[in-house]
């Protein structure tokens, strides 16, 4: 047997508790220490929001261990409220601090796992020292949060940032009792989604009380009153009774820098496929780390929970020898806005483009379970592939029941280098209360194969604006009248899809016919009938609806989202 070896991990979270439980399923002789800055050890960051909004009502949930538990179960000792202060890489020792009491003293390692996670970043604002300033990062943060969401007064709060975090807490403070306010720069909120994609998240906020304000910069507090007014850069005062703070985190990276370490994007700590730095025996995983996009093979950071804990293990793996190794983050996520879910997975189109990569787009409006059985919701898919391969490089979906399940599907058809022959390929489980017999990601790999085949053409909402109206080309709604009557797109004419094959004498030959119908549905049976006819027509990825929901962000200057192609 070798010589027993001496772990210490900085942080006792996600990436490092996780390392620290392999690493002693791996190893039962080995020596393991666990710093931890903060009074807790293995806490569901995830999970804080919900306390603050009363979701979760007890703290003892938001704890998934105990340093006690873990000496228990694992024979870990965990230090709570003791900061790694420094590293001596020569010395191969840490500069330790105990909180409570201000001692330092040294801790050798044979190896040193970092797993500090990312810090809130705080915009540096006038008047952001008033305690009624929050960020959400620890336990701590949300048992104060929760209190101070309870006795705020006024009784409104100011969210800043429209990311998972942002939007989360926006959902529940309002369940706290507050009015909230989402403060957003960019013009729209969950940057990993398209612009195309979050009018309906817009629509969801607004319509459950948020008061959204999009393309907003908060420029300083300062008292007023009993309350806090924050100021923005578009002259406006809101006065509140508490901020949080949720404008993105940045990699926690201060004792790697101070020690040397190479680092990456954003000051992320570089680490090879087997999660080690620049030091052979510093290892280093989780929010703190520079990761290879999966599907863009850029570097980056994405600053996830699942990956986290995934790199704890490999590093824990590949301390003990195992040949583990990870291969990168693809930025799988999903969050609950009100009764609405949305789901990531992938690359969007932003990415792509800045990746250099070809892409071509669908977007499938789908039933989350068979039409006939009640209580199913619709969802919106948008996936990007790359036409000449048909490999899936990312999509997006919002909807309710059934999001979770076809983003998993996805995302796990994008790890396995799926192709969209592929997702039409997969026999996955079907009864009406669940699914349909085909299934929505069946669907997607459907279209794209039309696509991709040239069995159909399409067009996209933005590209609708630009086309000729001079009658050089037919716009076709083959919806019913009464749809129709509803509201179309300009220029189009109306035949319902039931009545297009007796009124094709209408439509003047050699004119290129741009079909819609309210989801995509209908218009791709219209254009195979008129292909068949030998009309050259396209089909409106997305139908009516979509078209629809995206411009009617667009009209309101107040707060379009998809100022980018305007
Ligand atoms: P962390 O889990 O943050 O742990 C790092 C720990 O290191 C901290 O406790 C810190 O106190 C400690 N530390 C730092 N420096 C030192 C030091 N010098 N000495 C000692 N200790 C130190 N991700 C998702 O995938 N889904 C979600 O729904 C989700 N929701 C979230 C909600 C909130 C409010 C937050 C804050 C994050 C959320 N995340 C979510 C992100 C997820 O929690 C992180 O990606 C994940 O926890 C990162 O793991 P980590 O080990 O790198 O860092």
């Amino acid at each position: 047997m070798g010589e027993k070896r001496k772990v210490v991990i900085v942080g006792g979270v996600a990436g490092g508790a996780s390392a620290a439980a392999r690493l002693r399923r791996l190893d039962e002789e080995a020596e393991i220490v666990v710093l931890e800055r903060s009074g807790y050890v293995s806490y569901a960051n995830c999970g804080l929001p919900y306390y603050v909004g009363g979701v979760i009502t007890d703290r003892e949930e938001l704890t998934l261990q105990t340093p006690q538990s873990f000496r228990a179960r694992f024979n870990i000792e965990v230090r709570t409220g003791h900061e790694a202060l420094s590293i001596d890489r020569r010395a191969k020792k840490l500069r330790v601090r105990r909180l409570e009491d201000g001692a330092e003293y040294e801790e050798s390692y044979d190896r040193l796992i970092l797993s500090p996670g990312a810090r809130a970043a705080v915009p540096e604002l006038p008047g952001a020292e008033d305690g009624r300033v929050r960020t959400l990062r620890t336990v701590e943060d949300a048992l104060s949060l929760r209190e101070l969401a309870l006795s705020a007064s006024p009784r409104r709060a100011v969210v800043i940032g429209g990311g998972f975090i942002g939007l989360e807490a926006a959902e529940c403070l309002v369940r706290a009792g507050l009015e909230v306010t989402l403060m957003q720069r960019g013009l729209q909120v969950l940057p990993p989604f398209d612009a195309d994609m979050v009018g309906e998240i817009h629509a969801k906020l607004r319509e459950c009380g948020v008061d959204l304000r999009l393309g907003c910069r908060p420029e300083g507090f300062f008292p007023a009153g009993e309350g806090l007014a924050l100021r923005t850069a578009e002259g406006e005062e809101i006065v509140c009774g508490l901020a949080l703070l949720a404008v993105g985190v940045l990699p926690e990276t201060g004792l790697a820098a101070q020690a040397g370490l190479e680092l990456g994007p954003k000051g992320a700590i570089v680490v090879d496929e087997q999660l080690r730095t620049s030091d052979k025996d510093i290892y280093a995983v989780g929010d703190a780390v520079a990761v290879r996009q999966l599907v863009s093979g850029r570097e980056t950071v994405i600053p996830l929970a699942g990956p986290a804990n995934r790199q704890g293990r490999i590093a824990a793996d590949a301390i003990c020898g195992l040949p583990s190794k990870y291969r990168g983050t693809q930025g799988s996520t999903v969050v609950k806005v009100f009764d609405m879910t949305c789901a990531v997975t992938g690359i969007n189109e932003k990415e792509a483009r800045a990746a250099g990569l070809a892409y071509d787009k669908v977007i499938n409006y789908c039933a989350s379970h068979a039409g006939y059985y009640p209580g199913g919701q619709n969802m919106t898919i948008k996936t990007l592939f790359e036409p000449e391969s048909g490999r899936i490089l990312g999509a997006q979906i919002t909807g309710g029941e059934g999001v979770d399940k076809r983003i998993d599907v996805l995302a796990t058809a994008i790890r396995a280098g799926l192709t969209s022959a592929g997702l039409a390929e997969l026999e996955l489980a079907y009864a009406p209360p669940y699914s349909s017999a085909k299934d929505p990601v069946n669907m997607v790999g459907f279209t794209i194969e039309n696509v991709r085949q040239g069995i159909v053409k399409q067009f996209h909402w933005h590209e609708v604006a630009a086309l000729p109206r001079d009658g050089s080309v037919t716009l076709l709604d083959v919806r019913s009248p009464g749809e129709f009557a509803g509201g179309h797109i300009e220029g189009a004419v109306n035949i319902p899809l039931p009545e297009l094959r007796e009124r094709l004498g209408e439509l003047e030959r050699g004119k290129t016919v741009f079909v819609n119908c309210y989801s995509g549905l209908r218009s791709y049976i219209a254009c195979r009938i008129l292909t068949g006819k030998g009309f050259d027509c396209r089909n409106l990825s997305g139908g009516w609806r979509f078209y629809e929901a995206v411009t009617r962000e667009c009209r309101d200057e107040a707060h379009h989202p998809c100022g980018e192609r305007k």
